[in-house]
C-alpha cells in the first residue's frame, strides 16, 4: 500500500513541534494534523480587544544551562527567535515576607538567607545538593522520595518549605505528592536556570517552531481533528480526520492525550490500555485575563511572574480543593504579566494582566455554577494587592479547566499531563515507544522521571521520540546525549 507520509504527529503542542523539526529535518516526510487554527498548544497566545493573552505558558526557561537551549541550537531555530530575559523570574509574596528568584543564583542565594537568616547553614546544603551534585548521586539518593520528604530532610520551618512548595506549580503537583526526582530537575532546568519571553506573545516561540518545520519539507494542517487511528498491516496506519481526511503512513508519534487513542486504537493489542485509567493527571487551572487601561509599571518592576500564597497550606495550593474553590477560599494565586510586547503597539499604554489558580476539573457543572463567582473572587483578592486594579479593568475574561480541555483536548484540562507524583514517574508505564509497534509519543502524556511536563521536559521528550524513529528506521541519530 503506498504511504501519503513516512510519519503523521498528532498535535503541535512543543512535544510535537521539536519532534517534528528533528525528523523532517533527518530527510523524512512528516505531516502534523492540529485540531486548532494555530500551533503551540498550551503556549499559544490569543486576542482580545486590542490586547493580546498568553492562554498558558508565561515563559521559557532551561535556555541559557538546560535542555531547550542545546534543542534550538541542535534544529537551529535560536537565530531565528528573539528571547528577552526576565528578571528576576519569580517573585514570591507570602503572609509575612517577600522573596525574588533571579537569573543569577548567588543572587537568589543570597536573596533566600536575607529572608531566613537562621536557616543558612540548611539552605547552602539544600541547593548544593540539588543543584551542583552529580544527577546520579542525586536519583539514587531521592528516588523513592516526595518533594515534601526532601525538604524535611533540609528544613524544620514551614515557612521555607511552603516557599519551595509555591514553586511546584511549574509543574502542577503538590510537594505532598510530587516525585523528588521531578522536582530536582525542575529546580536545575527550570526554577533556578534563567527564563525568556519570545518575541511579542508566547505565539511567537511555536510560530519560529512551525517556520523551521516547514523550512526542512515539514507539512502541517490545522482546524483537523484526528478522530481514528487503525494499524492496517504491520507497517501501515490509517489515520482518520474530522474533516473526512483519509491518510496512510508508517509510523504515527502522538503529542495528544492518548487515554482515548489507547483505548480505541483499532487492531491493535496494548498494555497502555490497563493503565491509562489508573494514572493522576496534574493540576488544571482557573485564569482570568484581565485587559487594563494603564500599565502596571509599580507591579511589573518585580517580575513578571508573581506568586502570592495567603497562608501556609502547602497541601492547597496546587490544586486548591473544589470545596475551598466552592468558597471562593484560595490559598495560592499566581499574577503573570507579559513585560515585553502582547499589547498592540497601537495601544501601548495599556497592560495585559492573568491571574491564575491551580484548580482540579470536577465536571462541567461545577464550572458553570463557579466561574463568575470565582472570578469575581479573584478581582477582589487582586485588588487588595494591585492598587486602583478595579478602576484600571477595560477587559476581564475567564478561562475554565473546562475550556483548558476545549482547546487543547487534554484530559481534564491537566495542565502538565500526566502528574509527576512519586510512584507514576518510570519511563515504562506509558512509554515513548509505544507497545503497538510503529506508535510513538512525545509531550506530557509519557512518563518519566522528570514527569515530561512545562516546555523544557516535553521539548526533551520530542527529541527523544525523534531519536527513538531514526534508530528504529535504521538511521542515524548524529547528536550526542543530553546530560540533565
Ligand atoms: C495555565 C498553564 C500555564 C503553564 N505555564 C508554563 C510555563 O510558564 N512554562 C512551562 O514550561 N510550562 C508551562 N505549562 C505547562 C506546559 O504548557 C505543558 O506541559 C506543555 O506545553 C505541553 O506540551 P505538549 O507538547 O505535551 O502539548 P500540548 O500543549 O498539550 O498540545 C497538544 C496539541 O495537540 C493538539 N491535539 C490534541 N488532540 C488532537 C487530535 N486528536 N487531533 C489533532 N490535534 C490534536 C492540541 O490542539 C494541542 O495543540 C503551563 C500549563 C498551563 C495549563
Amino acid at each position: 500500500m503506498d504511504m501519503d507520509h513516512e510519519i503523521i504527529i498528532i498535535g503541535s503542542g512543543i512535544g510535537g513541534l521539536i519532534a517534528g523539526c528533528y525528523l523532517a529535518k533527518s530527510g523524512l516526510n512528516v505531516l502534523i494534523v492540529e485540531q486548532h487554527d494555530k500551533a503551540g498548544g498550551y503556549c499559544t497566545s490569543f486576542k482580545r480587544k486590542g490586547y493580546t493573552f498568553d492562554a498558558g505558558v508565561h515563559n521559557l526557561g532551561s535556555i541559557d544551562k538546560g535542555v531547550l537551549g542545546k534543542i534550538l541550537m541542535e534544529i537551529e531555530v535560536h537565530q531565528d527567535l528573539e528571547l528577552h530575559l526576565i528578571d528576576p523570574t519569580n517573585r514570591i509574596i507570602m503572609p509575612d515576607f517577600d522573596l525574588k528568584i533571579y537569573s543569577n543564583f548567588d543572587q537568589t542565594l543570597a536573596e533566600f538567607i536575607k529572608v531566613f537568616p537562621g536557616e543558612e547553614l540548611p539552605i547552602r546544603r539544600f541547593f548544593d545538593f540539588i543543584l551542583f551534585q552529580d544527577f546520579l548521586t542525586v536519583y539514587s539518593k531521592v528516588k523513592k522520595m516526595t518533594f515534601k520528604r526532601l525538604l524535611d530532610d533540609f528544613f524544620s520551618e514551614d515557612a521555607i518549605k511552603a516557599t519551595f512548595s509555591v514553586l511546584l506549580g511549574n509543574m502542577g503537583v503538590s510537594s505532598l505528592e510530587a516525585s523528588a526526582v521531578a522536582a530536582v530537575i525542575l529546580f536545575r532546568q527550570y526554577v533556578l536556570d534563567a527564563v525568556y519571553y519570545p518575541g511579542d506573545s508566547m505565539q511567537a516561540f511555536p510560530d519560529a517552531l512551525v517556520r523551521k518545520f516547514k523550512a526542512l519539507g515539514g507539512l502541517i494542517v490545522f482546524k483537523d481533528k484526528v478522530i481514528k487511528v487503525e494499524k492496517a498491516k504491520p507497517q501501515t496506519f490509517t489515520v482518520s480526520t474530522e474533516t473526512g481526511r483519509v491518510l496512510r503512513c508508517g509510523i504515527v508519534l502522538s503529542n495528544s492525550d492518548v487515554s482515548e487513542l489507547y483505548k480505541e486504537i483499532a487492531g491493535a493489542k496494548n498494555k497502555e490500555r490497563e493503565v491509562v485509567d489508573s494514572l493522576q493527571v496534574s493540576s488544571s487551572a482557573f485564569c482570568v485575563y484581565l485587559g487594563l487601561k494603564d500599565k502596571l509599571s509599580e507591579f511589573t518592576k518585580t517580575g513578571g511572574c508573581i506568586a502570592k500564597a495567603f497562608n501556609y497550606k502547602m497541601d492547597s495550593y496546587i490544586p486548591v480543593p473544589a470545596l475551598d474553590l466552592g468558597r471562593g477560599d484560595v490559598s495560592m494565586m499566581v499574577f503573570s504579566i507579559p513585560e515585553y510586547g502582547a499589547i498592540d503597539s497601537s495601544q501601548n499604554n495599556k497592560s495585559g494582566l492573568r491571574l491564575l489558580v491551580f484548580a482540579p476539573y470536577v465536571s462541567e457543572e461545577f464550572w458553570a455554577q463557579n466561574k463568575e463567582r470565582l472570578k469575581d473572587r479573584l478581582l477582589v483578592l487582586a485588588g487588595q494587592t494591585i492598587s486602583r486594579l478595579a478602576d484600571n479593568i477595560e477587559f476581564a475574561e475567564a478561562a475554565t479547566p473546562v475550556t483548558m480541555r476545549r482547546y487543547t483536548s487534554n484530559r481534564a484540562g491537566a495542565g502538565f499531563g500526566w502528574a509527576a507524583i512519586w510512584g507514576q514517574s518510570k519511563v515504562n508505564i506509558i512509554p515513548q515507544r509505544s507497545s503497538i509497534e510503529g506508535l510513538y509519543l512525545a509531550g506530557h502524556w509519557t512518563t518519566g522521571p522528570m514527569g515530561q511536563s512545562g516546555v523544557p521536559g516535553v521539548s526533551l521528550s520530542g527529541r527523544k521520540a525523534a531519536e527513538l524513529i531514526i534508530n528504529d528506521l535504521g538511521k542515524k541519530w548524529e547528536y550526542p546525549l543530553i546530560k540533565l
